[in-house]
């Protein structure tokens, strides 16, 4: 019989208000030309950290925290590798389709969310098709939704 499984992840990372910090913004392990960056010890991928818990939901293996906290240490600070250790989790199970919501109210999510489905399915070694990207600006609502920086929610669909 198939079972069908969903794993769901959240993340936020605030923004660096410090201009001096030399700093990328990566998206769903794409670097994008920006004045902002997110603060974290690691590459603060906010995309590539919630799907990545969002598979540990899956696996009951969590990486981010404790073993992505221990890697950044040994000076691995790139997201995609913590990724690609909850990865080598699912076994045999397959991913059917990734969904992304992000909020904040910059940068601009639109332009970059055909690159980030790109790179996503790349890394997950899924179809372009099968990673959905949406984006709202939170409306002032909360600290993200204020400005101060981004949050996003991802649901895994795995087939097993
Ligand atoms: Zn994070």
């Amino acid at each position: 019989m198939v079972k069908i499984k969903t794993g769901l992840g959240l993340d936020s990372h605030r923004f660096n208000e410090d201009p001096s910090v030399e700093k990328s913004l990566i998206l769903g392990g794409m670097e994008f030309e920006s004045e902002l960056s997110l603060k974290g010890n690691s590459d603060a991928d906010v995309v590539l950290h919630a799907i990545t818990d969002a598979i540990s939901s899956i696996t009951g293996n969590t990486i981010i925290g404790a073993k992505a906290d221990e890697l950044c240490q040994k000076g691995i600070t790139d997201s995609r590798e913590y990724l690609k250790l909850a990865l080598s989790d699912l076994g045999d199970a397959t991913i059917s389709h990734v969904a992304i919501a992000l909020e904040c109210q910059q940068p601009k999510i639109d332009p970059l969310v055909e690159p980030m489905r790109t790179s996503i399915a790349e890394l997950l070694g899924i179809a372009f098709t099968d990673v959905g990207i949406t984006a709202t600006s939170g409306e002032a609502l909360s600290d993200v939704g204020r400005g101060l920086g981004i949050h996003c929610t991802a649901i895994v669909t795995v087939v097993a």
